[in-house]
């Protein structure tokens, strides 16, 4: 069996972690990250970017680059706020009155579903990469406040993606679950989470192995990013007054400007006081401009003093919508890259007067409780019990618009509920079932999740019909229902159709897309190796002929070099053209005859040793095997310290960081280096 992971798909950035020998691991990403911005974009060819690398060009691609997906998963586009839809790219409704994404560069339309499943296939493949084992499952987690359709929708994602999503989770339970306060007896917990763009806050009481979330608020439009802007706007102005132009009118200063900013926060959160150097930022008739300027940390929060007071809305709000005092609350848990802002846990010690949970990293902590989760249900993880309860009411529409709850809020999951209906009507022959999800007492001021008719019923006077409702709710709290005729036993079941934004036959054919995808990207992979494979022979060749001419000169025949040095180019050409066929004919000759020449190499070793005249030539052989590896490493070695000490000066001047960009070592670099050497 495959393993199971657990899945933080945040808005900002996911994280991906599993149970490896009974703990918690969090698996970095290929690019070295721990969490991996939930960002994707697709670039001039139309290659697929996920992670970083979407994120890094995001300004400069705009149109083609999605991020905040997760504000569209599970939901009708009339659900949106003016607000939620603002973002970069074009977002339309589709027929059914659902939320499409557009993408300009490849001409398609995306489902948030389908964006969102290539958050979660890059992070399952970084985890099979790192387990060695394919995983096939997955516990995710999802806002405590999403209801039935978003977390449908999510595990839609999931199966997009090519797994099994067996849980969905709510993120504080996750967040709580990490720090092992299940465990605990009767415990009010405050889990404060401020992510890149919301802030949730909850208050959840576990006991047992239940978790009961109490309340959960927050505000949607408030996060990390906002602080960042904050900073753009506070670098932006500066520089206007100094230098008289804006740079946030400029596509690249901006995207420079924003990396710069959210690098100041980030270093503040540990340091007292940040330089920020963007060389070249902007050019004018007159040369080039430069921004250098220093933010302390008292600065950077009295610049963010509206943002810090703005959390106390919702702070206040849940205490109480939960009834309770924060004198009442046992635990706090940070959660969100936001928490590690100095000012931000102040603000929350100041309230709760308690030292909040947070040795596990807040940005990482759901994924841990997610992956504790995943660790329960394959068994790993043994002697805790984790129930999780039902967000939200859900019950049927009865005459007048009114609703009949059948499961009320914060039941405990899986359950079954089941009542009996009947005819409003004389002669009615059949009744609608009409599922609503919410709080409201009117039907329709809570979220329609479905509805479905059961006909076929005898006509009868009103009130005579007999028809059983049954409500059943599994653990991921996902809905079927199924109604049946007492008299006729005629039944009919759905599984809530307007929870999945998506219907079946459109997720199997975002199934079939991502395969696509996948398989691009698999052919991607593999070119990419191929020309690898032949630049490194090109290399090794070079190599050798360097060896030649140093040591065997008299040995090997000039006609022999200069067949050697024509395959070299015929390579060389055909990688350039990437001309497929010509490149693996080129390829496999001067592999031949490099094998050939280390060959007769090998054997002249062992005529000179049998002369034992060369001493030093001996020395160079022996050098030959292993030089290729060592010098690289030395020179890199080297290469890298001086450039360590270039960044350090280039803060300072921003020339000598130009200089610095042209000499960053590299493999090329290294020959030349060898060059100088030895002609
Ligand atoms: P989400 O749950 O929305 O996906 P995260 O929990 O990963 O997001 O939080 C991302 C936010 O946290 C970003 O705005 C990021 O800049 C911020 N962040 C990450 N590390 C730090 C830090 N050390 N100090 C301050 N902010 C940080
Ligand atoms: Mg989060």
């Amino acid at each position: 069996m495959g393993k199971i992971v657990g899945i933080d798909l945040g808005t900002t950035n996911s994280v991906v972690a599993v149970i490896e020998a009974g703990k918690p691991v969090v698996i970095a990403n290929s690019e070295g990250g721990r969490t991996t911005p939930s960002v994707i974009s697709f670039s001039k060819d139309g290659d697929r970017l996920v992670g970083q690398m979407a994120r890094r060009q995001a300004v400069m691609n705009p149109e083609n680059t999605f991020y905040s997906v997760k504000r569209f998963i599970g939901r009708k586009h009339t659900e949106l706020t003016t607000e939620a839809k603002r973002v970069s790219y074009t977002v339309r409704r589709d027929e059914s009155g659902n939320i499409k994404v557009k993408c300009p560069r490849l001409e398609k339309d995306f489902a948030p579903e389908e964006l969102s499943a290539m958050v979660i296939r890059k992070l399952v493949d970084e985890a099979t990469r790192y387990l060695g084992t394919p995983v096939t499952g997955a516990v995710i987690t999802v806002p405590a406040y999403f209801n039935d359709s978003q977390r449908q929708a999510t595990k839609d994602a999931g199966k997009i993606a090519g797994i099994e999503v067996k849980r969905i989770i709510n993120e504080p339970t996750a967040a709580s679950l990490a720090y092992g306060l299940d465990r605990k007896d009767n415990q009010k917990i405050l889990v404060f989470d401020l992510g890149g763009g919301t802030f949730d806050v909850s208050i959840l009481e576990v006991g047992d192995g239940l978790f009961e979330v109490k309340a959960t608020t927050g505000d949607t439009q408030l996060g990390g990013d906002d602080f960042d802007k904050v900073i753009v706007d506070w670098l932006a102005d500066q520089f206007f007054e100094d230098q008289g132009v804006d740079l946030r009118k400029e596509r690249q200063a901006l995207q420079r400007l924003t990396e710069a900013a959210e690098k100041a926060k980030i270093e503040l959160s540990t340091v007292g006081s940040t330089e920020i150097n963007l060389p070249f930022i902007t050019a004018t008739a007159d040369g080039p401009l430069h921004l250098d300027t220093t933010l302390k940390r008292s600065q950077f929060e009295r610049i963010c003093q509206d943002l810090l007071e703005r959390l106390n809305i919702p702070l206040e709000k849940v205490f109480k919508d939960a009834k309770l005092s924060p004198r009442q609350i046992d635990e706090v848990v940070l959660v969100g890259g936001g928490t590690r802002i100095p000012a931000v846990q102040e603000l929350v010690q100041k309230l709760i007067n308690k030292t909040p949970n947070q040795s596990v990293n807040p940005d990482e902590v759901v994924a841990v409780g997610a992956a504790i989760q995943a660790g329960i249900l394959s068994g790993e993880v043994k002697d805790v019990l984790l129930l999780d309860v039902t967000p939200l009411t859900i019950g049927v529409e009865t005459s007048g618009g009114l609703i009949n709850r059948l499961i009320p809020r914060n039941t405990t999951i899986p359950t079954r509920k089941a009542d009996l209906f009947t005819t409003a009507e004389d002669n009615q022959t059949s009744v609608e079932i009409h599922i609503v999800q919410g709080e409201r007492d009117l039907a329709e001021n809570n979220k329609s999740l479905g509805r479905f008719k059961l006909s076929g019923l005898a006509p009868q006077p009103r009130g005579m019909a007999q028809v059983d409702v049954m409500f059943d709710l599994n653990a991921d709290g996902i809905l079927s229902v199924t109604a049946t005729d007492r008299r006729t036993g005629v039944e009919r079941r759905i599984t809530i159709k307007g929870a999945s934004t998506l219907d079946p036959s459109e997720v199997e054919k975002a199934i079939a897309d991502a395969e696509k995808f996948a398989e691009r990207d698999r052919a991607k992979k593999d070119r990419i190796e191929k020309l690898n494979r032949a630049d490194s022979l090109v290399a090794a060749a070079e190599r050798q002929l360097k060896d030649i001419a140093l040591n065997y000169a008299y040995q090997i025949s000039f006609e022999r070099k200069k067949e050697m040095e024509k395959l070299i180019r015929n390579l060389q050409q055909a990688i350039a053209s990437e001309d497929d066929y010509a490149m693996d004919r080129a390829q496999s000759e001067l592999q031949e005859a490099v094998y050939e020449l280390s060959r007769e190499l090998y054997e002249q070793k062992a005529l000179d040793e049998e002369d034992d005249l060369f001493g030093g030539i001996r020395e160079s052989i022996s050098s030959f095997a292993n030089r290729g590896k060592d010098d690289d490493r030395d020179s890199y070695r080297d290469n890298s310290k001086e450039d360590y000490k270039e960044t350090r000066e280039s803060r300072k001047s921003p020339k000598q960081s130009e200089s610095r960009s042209r000499r960053r070592p590299s493999i090329a670099v290294d020959y030349d280096d060898d060059d100088d050497e030895w002609v």
